[in-house]
């Protein structure tokens, strides 16, 4: 290849880092400067300027600029500046990337695939440049983040979590591919902009919703096998938990709403039993919003209760209550409920409001997820606070503007005897001469290291067991340091350590199982699992 392509080529492109010898191979004199970079300074010039970068929207853009010029820049970036750099490539400033997509868009990332390609879609997959796929995130857009239907715009989410599965997981950057799936949108913004990038109907549904998918799901096994990782994100909910049941018997599949969702927070209420001593079966639960997250939560919650106590799941699902739009989720409303709200229909007289709902049931663990921000108000918290000597109090809400309340309102209105971690960041805060430090529920402790696990061990299909492994892996990683502050989750800095033993974990569960298809099961699955960890440095071109 010409040194010209060469530098265009995001996988072999070194910039400024090429040395004298491979400037003279492969046809680049001339075509650079005559400095000569390390991976190094070229890591700190990066950083520089993204820094200089006010709006976070513009550190996203450059972040993106840089993906797809240097590959192995982007994920050493990454990778050393972790905290830095996560709520620019993730959560929150991808929603405002996804709102404004068809305006920024330079190069399509991705595959897209629309009802246009209906009867086609084995062919689109073999657009893609890569072969060797071993995780997919696939999205229909519908729910991004709490910020709802974005249509095909969505696309930014399903890359931005492939590019976490490479720097935090380590799984390899050119077996990722990044899916959007487009039958339209609701959106009536979107349908009315003339920027708009997607198909500009209402969205399909029924069967022929039905068929695409499915016409996707198979085209994807024949092309990649049994062992492809398909991840589904950002699905509404009366999509998701049918589409999770229909192929989880036939497919390796896995959805992070509810099912990262809910490993993540068990791990942070596991790690809490630090803190008020005790275990878990000593709680009960009350949620704020029964969808994808708090379904997902309280189920997990109650299989690992049902796991450690040896009582049927019907009984420990008792323990956990939720509250929906309509109120308190109880037997008299059963008939109408959506089928996966069913199994918390427990006998209650109904209660309308949070506040009657926490005073009647009496909760150790208050969790917020409903989307919706504010919800969590000095009432409710004063309401813990009497009835509990540690609260925990999980706000999980996304973006932070829909916090259910901030860590600062959480910590003074329980007088610094709550527990508290949230979905979005917040800084720490200082109560009464003693600092605090709030954990963040981010699903991104999880998916990268099941997804190692899961592709390592060669698993064909997601078992329970496996994310209650991972909960219990990532709540070990808590220390006693981490607990002094208040911490119910470990700093995100050595996320690499964590996501290895968290596949390990996995991995060990797969095996056991019998679910697992790559053998014999390696001895030592933690040094596997960073032997197998993909990693930025460059190559060298002789
Ligand atoms: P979802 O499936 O749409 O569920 C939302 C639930 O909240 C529904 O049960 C809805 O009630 C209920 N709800 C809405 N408004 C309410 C109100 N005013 N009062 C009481 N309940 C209300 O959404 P989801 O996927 O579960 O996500 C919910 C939130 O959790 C989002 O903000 C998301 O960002 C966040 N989340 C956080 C994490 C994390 O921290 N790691 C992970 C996933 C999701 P109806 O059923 O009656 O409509
Ligand atoms: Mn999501």
């Amino acid at each position: 290849a010409s040194g010209y392509s060469l530098l265009r080529d995001p996988h072999h492109n070194k910039g400024l880092a090429f040395n004298e010898k491979e400037r003279d191979a492969h046809f680049l004199r001339g075509l650079l400067p005559p400095t000569v970079a390390s991976h190094e300074l070229q890591v700190k010039k990066m950083m520089h300027n993204i820094r200089q970068y006010q709006l976070p929207l513009q550190k996203y853009m450059a972040m993106m600029d840089l993906q797809e010029r240097n590959e192995r820049l982007f994920y050493k970036l990454l990778i050393e500046n972790v905290e830095e750099l996560l709520p620019i490539v993730y959560t929150p400033t991808v929603g405002e990337a996804c709102q404004k997509y068809g305006s920024i868009f330079m190069r399509p990332q991705g595959l897209f695939i629309s009802l246009k390609e209906k009867g086609k879609i084995r062919e689109v997959l073999r657009n893609w440049p890569e072969k060797n796929i071993q995780v997919i995130v696939v999205t229909d857009g519908e729910r991004i983040l709490g910020l709802g239907d974005l249509g095909c715009q969505g696309m930014g989410i399903p890359v931005g979590k492939l590019s976490l599965y490479t720097a935090l997981g380590g799984v390899r950057p050119s077996s990722c591919l990044p899916i959007t799936i487009d039958v339209g949108t609701n959106n009536e913004t979107l349908l009315n902009d003339e920027f708009y990038i997607g198909l500009r109907q209402r969205r399909a549904t029924g069967q022929e919703y039905a068929e695409l998918l499915d016409e996707f799901m198979t085209a994807v096994k024949q092309n990649y096998g049994e062992k492809v990782l398909i991840q589904f994100e950002d699905f509404a909910n009366h999509n998701a938990f049918d589409l999770l049941a229909k192929y989880g018997t036939t497919h390796l599949v896995f959805n992070d709403d509810i099912q990262g969702t809910a490993s993540v927070v068990l791990a942070g209420l596991v790690a809490a039993q630090n803190l008020v001593g005790g275990t878990l079966a000593d709680h009960r639960f009350l949620f704020l919003g029964a969808g994808e997250a708090g379904t997902g939560i309280a189920e997990l919650i109650a299989l690992e209760i049902s796991k450690q106590t040896n009582a049927p799941l019907e009984e420990t699902r008792k323990k956990i209550w939720l509250v929906d739009s309509k109120g308190l989720i109880v037997s008299s409303r059963k008939e109408s409920l959506q089928h996966f709200k069913k199994p918390w229909a427990h006998e209650h007289e109904p209660i309308n409001e949070l506040v009657d709902a926490i005073k009647a049931i009496k909760p150790t663990v208050l969790i917020g997820t409903s989307g919706v921000g504010r919800t969590f108000t000095k009432e409710v918290v004063e309401a813990m606070a009497s009835i509990n000597e540690k609260p925990i109090i999980l706000a999980l809400s996304n973006p932070t503007s829909q916090s259910e309340c901030t860590a600062k309102e959480a910590y003074t209105w329980s007088q610094g005897r709550a527990i508290f971690a949230s979905g979005s960041p917040f800084p720490p805060v200082e109560y009464e001469g003693k600092l605090f430090v709030p954990g963040q529920a981010n699903n991104a402790y999880i998916f990268p290291g099941l997804g190692l696990g899961l592709i390592m061990s060669g698993a064909i299909r997601v078992h329970d067991d496996m994310l209650l492994a991972a909960s219990e892996a990532l709540a070990e990683q808590v220390s006693e340091e981490n607990f002094a502050k208040g911490l119910i989750f470990p700093p995100f800095t050595n996320i690499r350590k964590i996501s290895a033993h968290i596949a390990a974990k996995v991995a060990a569960k797969a095996y056991e199982l019998g679910l697992a298809t790559r053998l014999p099961q390696p001895k030592d699955l933690v040094t596997h699992a960073e032997s197998c960890m993909y990693s930025p440095v460059y190559r060298s071109y002789r």
